[in-house]
């Protein structure tokens, strides 16, 4: 049978409905992106992409890459996006990785694309987003608007995104058809999605929020999207004017609370706001109720996982935790030595189990072992507890891991990168609580003796080998990083001290 994530999305479609609008303006109506799709999708095989084949693709938000992604699928080759923001030195970990066939980036990016593929053998194209420009959409309208979709079965692989891990080595996540078709069907009865929705779109979608959560779901349901490029305030609200869902991460309710706009009448039209990626303070919450009425619904997930948990959309929203477990989805709460599970009202490592859940990291098998258990548990990362009526409340991450504006910077590989300046003789990366980014960046640092060296070297130094989102906020210096008896440095003190200096 064919399991494919397009073979769902195309089937019983109202061809003359708008899919996608980019902004205000090219609106795509299935039956136009279906054919953009195909055309898509015979040039990738022009290209010489064969099923299986990995397309890394680092380009801008636009609708030209959504048709990117469903041509893949139906090329039967696998996604794999990469963040905007990243380096060259960071992408070339990753083509090194994966070893794509085709590598993708903005016609600007040309240059450094060429030399970063011309190592691992791939080829380059570009795609701008504009509609026009680009390599693999020069000519593009001569190539059929038909294509023969490769059949998949529901355990082949769709796409691979990374998540960088604790060790500094970066992971690729594998999912799989079957594990984004059965997550969108399920976030579609549990949110109510239907074809009259309007789905306003302001999340990346290089990132599984973005790309799965959002795009599958509205695409599957036949709604349509409204593609913004970014958050950003006016355009949400002009949006919110014809939009049914918002979906953001704890960051865009903050910073939407703190304009003098946001009222009931503005979002009188919207039936769901949805949050997730990073904890949603009750707070934000209750303050989001008290400005507009809605109350935000709050879900948990991940990029290995899918949608785990979510409040309900009839029924109690609580705020400070993210709901039940999704129907077909199995949490439990387990110590964490000995993976025996906990009763309700205590807290220990999140395990969950499902369909959702991913095949394993790409060629790791160690690591696929450590996390995903042969019972078919998937070990999280995050610590939580469930309430005695299934309501499950994360308390903080196993990992050590930073979350500022809904993506996550893992301490370890910013340390590195400023252990490794001259005038420093080591440091220690925390999160502080931050009302706009939920969490803020923030280097504590040791300098080595006699040196002088200031915050803006330290974050200047570092802006050209880091993503921007993974550069510290603040440069703290100590003179000495706190440890533990067991040589362990106790971020709990930095974060503590951090938090009364600022
Ligand atoms: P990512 O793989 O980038 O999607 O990040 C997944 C991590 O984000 C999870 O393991 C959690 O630590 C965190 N996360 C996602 N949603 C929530 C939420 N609603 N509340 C708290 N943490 C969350």
């Amino acid at each position: 049978m064919n399991g494919s994530l397009f073979a769902a999305l195309s089937a019983g479609k109202d061809l003359e409905r708008t899919a996608l609008i980019s902004g205000w303006e090219r609106p795509l109506s299935y039956g136009a992106l279906f054919a953009a799709s195909a055309r898509m999708a015979n040039r990738l095989v022009e290209l010489g992409v064969a099923p299986g084949d990995r397309i890394a693709v680092q380009t801008g938000k636009s609708a030209e890459t959504l048709i990117l992604y469903l041509a893949a699928l139906r090329a039967g080759a696998v996604y794999l996006p990469l963040n905007t923001d990243y380096t060259p030195a960071e992408v070339s970990y990753f083509l090194g990785d994966a070893e794509p066939a085709l590598f993708v980036v903005d016609p600007a990016a040309t240059q450094a694309g060429e030399a970063l593929v011309a190592p691992i053998g791939a080829r380059l194209a570009t795609l701008g987003t504009d509609g026009k420009s680009g390599t693999l959409i020069e000519g593009i309208d001569a190539l059929p608007a038909t294509f023969a979709d490769v059949p998949r079965t529901a355990d082949d692989l769709a796409a691979i995104l990374y998540t960088s891990g604790t060790t500094g080595r970066s992971k690729g996540a594998m999912l799989t058809h079957g594990n984004l078709l059965s997550n969108a069907r399920t976030l579609i009865d549990a949110w109510r999605f239907t074809a009259a929705d309007e789905l306003l779109h302001a999340l990346p979608i290089y990132h599984t929020h973005g790309l799965f959560v959002a795009t599958n779901v509205a695409l599957l349901a036949g709604a349509t999207i409204r593609l913004l490029p970014r958050f950003e305030p006016d355009a949400i609200f002009r949006g919110l004017e014809t939009a049914t869902v918002l979906m953001g991460v704890p960051t865009f309710y903050t910073r939407l609370l703190a304009d003098p706009r946001l009222s009931r009448e503005r979002t009188k039209g919207v039936r769901l706001f949805v949050s997730g990626s990073a904890p949603l303070l009750a707070e934000t919450h209750r303050a989001w109720e008290a400005a507009t009425g809605h109350r935000i619904l709050e879900r948990y997930g991940m990029t290995e996982t899918n949608m785990n948990a979510s409040n309900p959309y009839e029924g109690e929203r609580r705020p400070g935790t993210v709901g039940p477990a999704l129907p077909g989805v199995s949490i439990r709460i387990v110590e964490e030595a000995t993976r025996t599970p906990l009763p309700a009202g205590q807290i220990g490592m999140i395990e969950v189990k499902g369909p959702n859940v991913f095949k394993g990291y790409w060629r790791m098998p160690e690591k696929t072992a450590a996390e995903l258990k042969e019972d078919g548990w998937f070990i999280t990362g995050d610590l939580g507890q469930l309430s005695v009526d299934g309501y499950l409340e994360i308390v903080g991450r196993g990992k050590d891991l930073v979350i500022t504006g809904g993506l996550n910077v893992y301490p370890k590989e910013v340390e590195t990168e400023i252990d490794a300046l001259d005038g420093v003789a080591e440091s220690a990366v925390i999160g502080v609580p931050d009302p706009d980014f939920g969490e803020a960046v923030t280097a504590v640092v040791v300098r080595a003796p006699g040196s002088a060296i200031s915050e803006s070297e330290i974050r200047e130094a570092l802006a050209a080998r880091l993503a921007r989102f993974k550069l510290p906020k603040r440069v703290l210096f100590v003179e000495a990083l706190p440890r533990n008896s067991m040589g362990k440095v106790q971020k709990n003190l930095l974060r503590e001290n951090a938090l009364a200096a600022t």
